[in-house]
This record gives C-alpha cells, structure tokens and sequence, in this order.
C-alpha cells in the first residue's frame, strides 16, 4: 500500500512510555492525531486530547471514562467507556489510510488488536503479546483483511527492516538481539538477592515497569522469539537469540547465501514507531544520529537460559503450541505484578510461570480457538495466584 505520509493515526496506550513516545513522533512529523486510548490516566489523556486536537478518547476504565468527560467537557470530544468502548471507538474512526498504533500493556491489547484488523485499519503493533497469545488467530486475520502488521517493537522493526533485502524463501534465520538486561553475567544466588529498585534499573531502554522486569528475567526475549515466529512465519528453531550488550544492532536476518542484514541505530524507539508510520518510505530524524566511532566495539554471546529458564520455557511454549503461550504470558503477568508489589522475589516468579505453564501444558497446547485462549488465559492467572498465595 502507498503510503503518502499523510496517515492519520489512533494511538491506543498512549500514557504508557511507548504511547507517549508515539506522540511525541507524531507531534515532530506532523500526523494527524484522531483518537486516544488509556487505561486509568484521565488526566494526562485530557492533556494529550487537546494538544492534538482528537476526535475521540476511550478509557479502559469505566471511573477514569467519567473523570475525562468531565475534564473535557468544554470540548466535542466523544469518550468511550471500557474495553468495548476501545474496540467501538477504532471501528467508528471513519476515513482512508488510518493506522492504529497499538501500546497498551498485556493480554489487555489482543481485543482491540482484532477489533483493529476486523475494521481494515493498518496496524502498527507494540503490544507483542496479542501475537504471544493468539498469534495464528491474529496473523490468519490480517492475511484475510490484507493488511500487514507493522511491527513497533525495536527488534521485529529491525528485522521488517532487514528483510526487505531478500525474499520469504532466501531466510535461513533470525538473529535476535537481547540486552541482557541489568543481571546479565549473574549467578542464580546473586539472582536470588535482586530487589524491585534493581530490577527496575535497565542499562540500555527507557520502558515501563512491566516491560522493564521482563526484560531483566529474559521473558521479554522469549515473548520476541514468539512474536518473530508469527509475523515473520518461520520456525522457533530458525530463530537464534544474540546477547548484544550495547543494544546497537537491533536484530538482523541471515539469508540463505549467509549474508547477513542488519539494522543499527541509537536505542530509540521512536525510530520503531516513526518507520511503522511511514513505511514503505523513510522521513528526516527523529532520533540522534549513530557515531559508531564513540560505540567502539559490538559484542555478541549466547544467553544463559539456566540461570534465566523463561527463555527457554518461552521457545518450549510455542513449539507445542495452542493455547500454551497464553498460559505463560497469564502467568508471567500475575508474577511480574506480585513482583512489582515486592511479594515475590525472582526465583518464585520463575517457579510460578514453570510450574503454571507445566501443569497445563497438555490441555492448553490442544487449543486453538480464542475463546480458548481466554478460558486458559484465565484459568493461568487463577493458579498462579494460588501459588503466590500459598507462598
Ligand atoms: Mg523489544
């Protein structure tokens, strides 16, 4: 599809760190706004609402959807309520060449990932676990409505990038790059002793909190290695995870002849959502330039799934397939979130995720359908909180 820079864009998640960056990319490129979508911040969406000019705001939240029709009640903005609200509101966005970018965090953004594709509206999509958990059902959408999914997630955008030097056929495989994150080199007793303010601390991307910890468990990576499975439809064994500490060469495809295409920037993810925007084109910077000079040296090994079992409990999940990815991204949530409230430490949030994702494995990987997914999603989320409860 042409496209004319002229998009105008539907930013769901837009308080979040990727949503806010989002806008700040369209704020310096000049598109056009249309709608917003947050969780709970009626505040900064009524903000955000009026620098932009936005024809219509929906807030997750049935409260907050109060508070911002009050906050803009001098305006004619319509407010949608609840996550039909979020799904009602990208189907009524009339008009051509609309792209929606979605941000939010979690399970939370596999609804208005379909409500979006159900519309044949682009999708530019930050929210990887709409592919974790149900990412046949959402890729078979797409291929139906024809419409391509443009990846906003640093490493999928490098290697859309990077693929367009050859062709489906000439990929022999994926190099996927990891940070390592802030215990890159730990031992599992020097895991052991983390502590939220430490987890929280990563050395290369500025992310959310949820993000932040899955970056540092190695989660993070093994959502990406399920996420590259299904947008670029290749096996879990043609993809290889890098460590690359210095997060300069965002990920890379080796073709068949073992050319090797990479794509290498500052850590930034407004290029990510800037070339979402305007792909197949590319526009003046948003970001800083690159001195390789200053990086020096590039380095690359192999990660350490003993001491961070998520990884490979991730590549196992979606070589059996199913319903069992959703399993471990439900589970992974109420981990990271008991985490985050500093209940569990990270060797419970291991045990947690493996132990959920073990003992539903040979029902979960049978199912196909979504409502499926939800009914596992749901029954995960219920057994590990019954696990951190018993802690
Ligand atoms: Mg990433």
């Amino acid at each position: 599809m042409e496209n004319t820079g002229k998009s105008s864009i539907l930013v769901l998640g837009s308080t979040g760190s990727v949503g806010e960056q989002a806008l700040d990319v369209a704020h310096k490129t000049g598109a056009r706004v249309l709608a917003l979508s947050a969780n709970r911040n009626a505040k900064r969406v009524a903000e955000q609402a009026r620098t932009f000019g936005v024809r219509a705001c929906a807030m997750a939240d049935a409260e907050a959807a109060k508070e911002l029709r009050l906050l803009l009640a001098d305006t004619d903005v319509k407010i949608y309520s609840g996550m039909e609200g979020i799904c009602q509101m990208i189907a009524d966005q009339e008009g051509e060449d609309q792209i929606v970018l979605n941000s939010i965090i979690g399970e939370a953004g596999l609804k208005p990932t379909i409500a979006t594709l159900q519309a044949g509206k682009k999708l530019a999509l930050a929210n990887k676990e709409s592919l974790v958990c149900a990412g046949e059902i959402v890729m078979n959408l797409a291929k139906e409505k024809g419409i391509e999914i443009l990846p906003v997630d640093s490493e999928h955008s490098a290697i859309f990038q990077s693929l367009r030097s050859g062709s489906k056929k000439e990929i022999k495989r994926i190099l996927l790059t990891a940070s390592g994150g802030p215990f890159y080199g730990y031992t599992k007793e020097q895991l052991a002793k983390v502590t939220l303010a430490d987890a929280l601390a990563h050395p290369t991307w500025k992310m959310g909190a949820k993000i932040t910890i899955d970056s540092a468990t190695l989660m993070n990576k093994g959502f990406e290695v399920i996420e590259a499975v299904h947008l670029f439809d290749v096996t879990p064994e043609q993809v290889q995870v890098l460590v690359h500490r210095e997060s300069i060469m965002h990920s890379a495809v080796e073709y068949t002849d073992h050319s090797t295409i990479a794509q290498l920037s500052v850590p930034d993810m407004r290029l990510c959502v800037q070339y979402a925007l305007t792909h197949p084109q590319r526009t003046p910077a948003v970001i800083d330039e690159l001195d390789l000079t200053r990086v020096g040296s590039l380095t690359f090994a192999k990660p350490d799934t003993e001491t961070f079992p998520l990884l490979r409990v991730a590549i196992n999940a979606i070589k059996a397939g199913g319903a069992l990815p959703a399993v471990l991204n439900a589970a992974n949530e109420i981990a990271v979130a008991a985490f985050l409230q500093e209940k569990i430490r990270l060797p419970k949030l291991f045990q947690v995720v493996e132990n959920v994702v073990s003992n539903l494995e040979a029902e979960a990987k049978k199912e196909k359908t979504l409502e499926g997914i939800f009914h596992f999603d749901d029954l995960a989320r219920t057994r590990a909180n019954e696990l951190i409860e018993h802690y």
